[in-house]
């Protein structure tokens, strides 16, 4: 995924920074902890499509 698309993404519920996770394929807001999928390259940016993640996921680690 091209890195200055991701300096224009922010969470669409927070509006705070994302995280890519390039492993897992996916977009994490911290304050959230909701993981957004990247599919063909995309980030799926819509609180539905988010995965919610428990406050140990190691995808919340820096
Ligand atoms: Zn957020």
């Amino acid at each position: 995924m091209d890195d200055r698309l991701l300096d224009i993404l922010a969470c669409p519920v927070c509006k705070g920074p994302l995280k890519l996770q390039k492993a897992a394929n996916v977009l994490v807001c911290r304050a959230d902890r909701l993981a957004f999928p990247i599919r063909d390259g995309m980030p799926m940016m819509l609180e539905e499509d988010a995965r919610p993640l428990a406050s140990d996921d190691p995808l919340l680690e820096r």
